[in-house]
């Protein structure tokens, strides 16, 4: 048997998208339900493929079936295809099983010429309405066929409008119509360098190719790069007999969605325009009415058209987003597909979904993309001032939000200027832990260096704040106070605008709208947490973050990162005697300084916590971020100290490290600097027990120990570790629990995990330094190739965004499994910034991980991932 390469309407379905394009299938489904669609065609996406195979040409055999179609379609229409008297117009229309914008759209009125234009009019006894058909198909096809700019013929359009002062298109006569044919079919020889095509077979099989050549247009290329999408699978044509929208006040077309697509609120929400087509509404040239106006002008065309929406709604089980038309007082439905929709619509459809009995609880949970609830979690901008707003520079989308404020470019200038109540944005070429003050303080961050798990970026998503990383586009002067961006300089002071989840900046002020959590959004997150097996914990080391994370229903701390705690304006002094102090016992003495306020900042966080568990790391940042940077700030440290000030030099000078991050840091650090491990024990031991006693619960403390290596690390300081915790418990009379693990970060660990679960109550796993050293890219400087990466296609995604199953995750597993062995009680999680990314979620599912840990803010995406990485297991 032939090859199909062409379907009628009514033999096709809504499954049979790949062949048949989403618009497609979905006509055949229509009308496979007997709603009113006019007669039709597709042509299959296969058929592209095999224009393209056969050198850009449609095959004698596709042209063949083409013909054999269109004839049934004459039965059906009673018309013919290129007849004088009374002929069959069809429109022409692109379709992808993914809907893609960029590709060629839609040509109505194919089939008409100078013959045909009298027999229409003869036959419609309305020349005008022939002679407006006419001149439309000109347009569109010279436009979209041949690449005669639009405006070419607009300009005549718009001569006669102006000569004649008529406000509308629809006040051209047929005569002004008559003679707009003629110009147009001189415009189309100038431009195109051929007649205009009077034969309704040429006509049709030139607006064929031309959609089967849009596949491959640049638009549509880049927007396939950009969204993953298969660049084999082809589009499909479909070809419909034409209904005229455009016959007079009793006909009109309109487009409408079953629920508003913005709050998902159900009732029937669109527009429409009386006596146009379908271009018309979409191009803005007329202002359209509400659909609800519909009502008064015709009636009974709106209960008929509330009835199909109803039946499509119910039918497709999801908000549909619909085009129809109207001629001479009948309605026709030319489109139906799923809606798109904000993230707030899609949440309250869901659950009213399931409310209606039309959906399940698995069903509702799958419809809503994680990623999207970040637009509920954050600060918006309001859409309609962004988009008349132009970017000037574009960085890493780092942490969602919006934000607007004056730029300062030191955490100083920032922290000053927001104490004083003004908005602040904090640009730096990149941030440090010193400057969390400000970073705190201000609505924004913006870098431009690092990646998408710099300092920045980190802290930034832990913060739930808006952060544009790694933008080169602009230079930043901290020393000058501006950067400059498009040879423009902008000044300290000046308002600027991040767009975080787009990675935008604007100049000037642009309006936020805040964020809101309604009752739907925790009903769906409650549905989810029945789902999943995972617990979702939370990355925090603030009582602010503890809390915030814990009203967006985080299980507990998996992370809490103690260098914060140090870096404190208020302690980095004696933080950094305690460094550069030569003998122990000035150490200690530093050390004890900062003890009660470490204590303080555990007790805030237990008290916040209650009895969820807490998992408390030991300091890990690398050693030289506690040096002293301004010969102001070495001279008070060494009269407090009472050193000579070139001795104290030389000694910051000697900690100095070429590669920072594989320096001395984690457990390396707690291991030469014991005295900060005691310290930091005590801190959590004293805590823990007096909040026990305070509030009259039972907290077991975590101890997590850094950037283990190898087993005889973490048994040198889990003796330490034990035997501080011991002596506390002694004074304070109590017998506490406590568990002491460690993060698995470093590849050899992974390797002998066995060795390690032998002495560690839990694993947790640091993908962030995972992926680095099982990579080799550094953290902080990946960001400058890894977008090259991506545009060649060696990496997928960003490996430090989504695990990188292959590699980092074969380490992860081997490490489970090893460590299982021998520690078969062993409680495993994940605090990588991975915790918090939906693919990576699912990694963790299946690897049968007992928890993930990510920002407070990701807390409701990790919920919703965990509970789908569930559902899509069965
Ligand atoms: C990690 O490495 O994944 C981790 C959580 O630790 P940090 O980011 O603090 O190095
Ligand atoms: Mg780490």
């Amino acid at each position: 048997m032939n090859n199909k390469w062409v379907y009628l309407f009514k033999e096709g379905s809504k499954e049979m998208k790949s062949l048949l394009g989403g618009k497609g299938a979905n006509l055949a489904e229509m009308t496979n339900l007997d709603l009113p669609v006019p007669g039709g065609i597709t042509i299959t996406t296969k058929a592209c493929n095999e224009f393209y195979k056969n050198n850009k040409k449609l095959s004698e055999e596709i042209v063949e079936q083409i013909y054999e179609h269109i004839k049934i379609l004459e039965i059906e229409t009673g018309k013919r295809f290129g007849d004088i008297e009374n002929p069959l117009l069809v429109s022409v229309r692109s379709g992808a099983a993914i809907s893609m914008p960029g590709m060629m759209d839609t040509i109505l009125n194919l089939g008409i010429n100078d013959k045909s234009v009298i027999g229409l009019a003869n036959k419609t006894q309305n020349k005008r309405f022939a002679f407006d058909s006419y001149r439309r198909f000109i347009q569109m096809f010279g436009d979209v066929v041949l690449s005669i700019p639009k405006y070419k013929f607009d300009y005549v359009l718009d001569d006669i409008k102006e000569n004649k002062n008529y406000q509308n298109d629809t006040e051209l006569t047929k005569e002004d119509l008559e003679e707009l044919i003629e110009t147009y079919k001189k415009i189309f020889v100038k431009e195109a360098g051929i007649e205009f095509p009077q034969n309704p077979n040429e006509q049709l099989l030139m607006a064929i190719e031309a959609v089967f050549n849009s596949w491959n247009n640049t638009r549509a290329i880049t927007y396939r790069n950009l969204y993953n999408i298969d660049h084999n699978i082809g589009t499909a044509v479909n070809i419909q007999s034409m209904v005229f929208g455009n016959m007079g006040a009793t006909s009109g077309t309109g487009v409408a969605f079953t629920r508003n697509p913005s709050t998902g609120e159900k009732y029937l929400y669109g527009e429409f325009l009386i006596n146009a087509q379908g271009e018309d509404v979409v191009a803005g040239i007329r202002t359209p009415l509400q659909i609800y106006k519909l009502e008064s002008i015709m009636p009974d065309i709106y209960n008929q058209f509330i009835e199909i929406a109803g039946i499509l709604e119910k039918h497709y089980k999801d908000m549909q987003d619909m085009e129809f038309t109207i001629e001479q007082g009948k309605l026709y439905m030319l489109q139906t597909r799923t809606g798109k929709r904000t993230a707030e619509a899609a949440i309250r459809i869901a659950v009213e979904m399931v409310n209606e009995n039309l959906i399940d609880k698995q069903e509702a949970i799958m419809r809503i993309d994680p990623k999207s609830l970040d637009q509920l979690l954050h600060p918006t901008f309001d859409l309609d001032t962004q988009r008349k707003a132009k970017p000037i520079a574009k960085g890493l989308p780092a942490s969602p939000g919006a934000a607007t404020g004056k730029i300062y470019f030191t955490a100083g200038d920032a922290v000053k200027a927001a104490k004083s109540g003004e908005k602040v944005i904090l640009v730096r070429k990149e941030t440090s832990p010193e400057d969390i003050e400000g970073m705190t303080m201000a609505e924004g961050i913006l870098t431009s260096r690092g990646g998408m798990t710099s300092h920045a970026a980190v802290v930034a998503r832990g913060m739930g704040k808006c952060c544009v990383a790694g933008c080169d586009d602009i230079y930043v002067d901290e020393e000058l106070k501006i950067f400059i961006v498009n040879n423009e300089k902008i000044s300290e002071g000046s308002y600027i605008s991040l767009d975080g989840s787009l990675g935008l900046i604007y100049n000037g002020v642009i309006k936020t709208v805040e964020p809101g959590i309604s009752g739907n959004f925790n009903t769906l997150m409650k549905w989810a947490d029945d789902f999943r097996r995972l617990s979702i914990r939370t990355n925090a080391d603030t009582p602010k973050d503890a809390q915030a994370a814990i009203n967006f229903g985080a299980e507990g701390i998996g992370l809490c990162r103690t260098e914060h705690m140090f870096f404190d304006e208020s302690r980095i002094f004696s933080v950094r005697k305690m460094i550069l102090s030569d003998n122990i016992s000035d150490r200690e003495n530093a050390l004890e300084e900062i003890l009660p306020m470490q204590k303080n900042d555990f007790k805030e966080i237990y008290k916040i916590m209650g009895i969820k568990p807490v998992t408390i790391r030991l300091l890990d940042p690398p050693l030289h971020e506690f040096l002293p940077h301004t010969d102001d700030e070495i001279k008070k440290l060494a009269d407090s100290m009472n050193i000579n000030l070139y001795l104290l030099k030389e000694k910051a000078n000697s900690l100095h490290e070429f590669n920072p991050m594989l320096g001395h840091r984690g457990c390396r650090l707690l291991i030469t600097y014991s005295e900060i491990t005691k310290m930091q024990i005590r801190a959590i031991m004293e805590a823990a027990i007096e909040v026990c006693k305070e509030e009259n619960i039972d907290i077991t403390p975590e101890i997590m120990v850094p950037l283990i290596g190898n087993v005889k690390e973490l048994k040198y300081l889990k003796d330490i570790i034990v035997e501080t915790a011991e002596k506390v418990k002694n004074e304070k009379s109590s017998n506490i629990k406590y568990l002491i693990g460690t993060m698995i970060e470093v590849p050899r660990a992974c390797v002998t995990s066995n060795e390690i679960a032998e002495i560690a109550d839990f694993f947790s796993y640091g993908t962030n330094d995972l992926t680095q050293m099982t990579y080799g890219f550094s953290r902080d400087d990946a960001g400058k190739f890894i977008g090259d990466y991506k545009d060649f296609k060696i990496l997928d995604s960003d490996p430090f965004q989504s695990i990188d199953t292959v590699g980092v995750g074969s380490l992860l597993k081997t490490s489970v499994k090893l460590g299982k062995q021998t520690n078969s009680k062993i409680k495993l999680g994940i605090c990588g910034e991975h915790g918090g990314d939906p693919e990576s979620i699912k990694f963790f599912n299946e690897a049968l991980l007992d928890y993930v840990s990510c920002s407070p803010y990701r807390v409701p995406v990790a919920r919703l991932s965990a509970a789908q990485a569930i559902i899509q297991e069965r």
